[in-house]
């Protein structure tokens, strides 16, 4: 019998779409001694979907990865993989490959014979591994490297390898541990997005660790944001960074500034001496409680897009950095009573409007993109 293979065929094409649970993790609670890493960590992951899990150094990110593996024991809870409870599962019992930032790929073994390992210790047969094989070579571009060693490809190259060994045996799950990290810049961006294509065109189900927002924003279906053992908020890219859940996810995604405000009633608020008025709130602050406003740097308008908009404002430049692209102004805002905001131009913006340290800027800042939170949501959450 042949190989099951990951090539584009009308059934990965159908995974892809499928919404049924790939994996379940229920209520999974992870202590090291007296520390709680995880707790009670409840998450659905759809049938061929790219989960990532994002999260400051220390927030269980990576613990979870590993009870998922079967590398480590969870504490209580359970994980359901395609409707069987694996939890108690030994690795090698479970259908998963796996991609680690160091990838681990054997030295003393030709390209070829590392990314036969899986097929080889499953005893496929001998006379379909090599086809197999070169496949797979294809499928992340070195098709002519088979008979080097790890040691003479570039780290890139050697965890495109280590993606290779990882899908070899068509595993129901691909688990990717940091699998950037370690490479520099301009091999992230590219790896990132020859990862997210392979992903798609087999349409295995992944779940990737990272801190690196970037990267989580760039390639994921769906992002958990988790802190202290906790998961913040589950969502697509753009609801994590323009829907923020928490005060967390909108310090920890992206840049935000934070004014201290009083609620008015009726999505209005006040901070210094403006009164702000937030379309997109729901009316859910008494008048008189003490909130905290979040703005991201893009979120404002300038020349004729302020027309007709509330929340006008004006303010002198105090700093410009130059970020390529765009830049980033720190503004002094007047009706502010003198607070700093850092807001962002592009370059056009830049040159059109004058914006350059000493110059005056007419803004709107933008109601329906202004998120609002308790401020004593904050203390409990940082
Ligand atoms: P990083 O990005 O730095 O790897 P992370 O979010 O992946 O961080 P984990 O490695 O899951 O974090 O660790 C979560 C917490 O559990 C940390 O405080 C860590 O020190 C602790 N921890 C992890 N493994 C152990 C262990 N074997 N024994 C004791 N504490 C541990």
């Amino acid at each position: 019998m042949g190989i099951r293979l990951p090539a584009v065929t009308a059934d990965c094409a159908l995974a892809q779409h499928n919404t049924g649970t790939a994996l379940a993790i229920e209520g999974v609670h992870k202590r090291f001694d007296k520390f709680t890493a995880l707790q009670h960590i409840d998450l659905q992951v759809k049938q061929g979907e790219m989960l990532c899990l994002l999260g400051p150094s220390g927030c269980g990110k990576t613990t979870l990865l590993r009870i998922i593996a079967g590398l480590e024991t969870q504490t209580s809870g359970r994980i359901v993989q395609n409707g069987q409870d694996i939890s108690w599962l030994p690795p090698v019992k479970r259908d998963y490959g796996i991609v680690f930032q160091s990838y681990a790929l054997f030295p003393n073994l030709t390209i070829a014979e590392n990314v036969a390992y899986g097929l080889v210790s499953r005893k496929k047969p001998r006379t379909e591994i090599p086809a197999r094989v070169a496949e797979l070579l294809k499928l992340v571009g070195l098709s002519t490297a088979g008979g080097k060693y790890p040691a003479q490809l570039s780290g890139g190259q050697q965890q495109r390898i280590a993606l290779a060994r990882a899908l070899a045996t068509s595993p129901g799950l691909l688990l990717l541990d940091e699998p950037l990290s370690a490479l520099d810049a301009l091999e992230r961006i590219r790896l990132r997005g020859e990862i997210r294509r392979l992903q798609q065109q087999l349409g295995v189900t992944t779940i990737m660790v990272t801190h690196d927002q970037e990267e989580a924003l760039s390639m994921a279906d769906r992002i958990v944001v988790m802190n202290h053992g906790v998961i913040e908020q589950v969502g697509s890219p753009h609801d994590v960074y323009e829907r923020p859940a928490t005060p967390f996810v909108a310090d920890f995604i992206g840049k935000a500034n934070v004014l201290p405000a009083v609620a008015l009633g009726q999505g209005r608020f006040r901070s210094g001496r403006l009164e702000l008025y937030c379309s997109g709130e729901r009316d859910e602050f008494s008048a008189g409680q003490a909130v905290k406003l979040y703005l991201r740097p893009e979120d404002r308008a300038v020349g004729s897009e302020r027309t007709g908009q509330p929340n006008l404002v004006s303010g002198a430049v105090l700093k410009v950095e130059f970020l390529g692209s765009s830049c980033l102004a720190e503004m002094q805002i007047d009706e502010l009573d003198g607070q700093t905001l850092q807001l962002r131009f592009s370059l056009n913006q830049l040159h059109d409007l004058g914006v350059g340290v000493g110059a005056r800027i007419d803004l709107a800042l933008r109601s329906d993109r202004i998120r609002v939170f308790p401020a004593a949501a904050i203390g409990a959450c940082s």
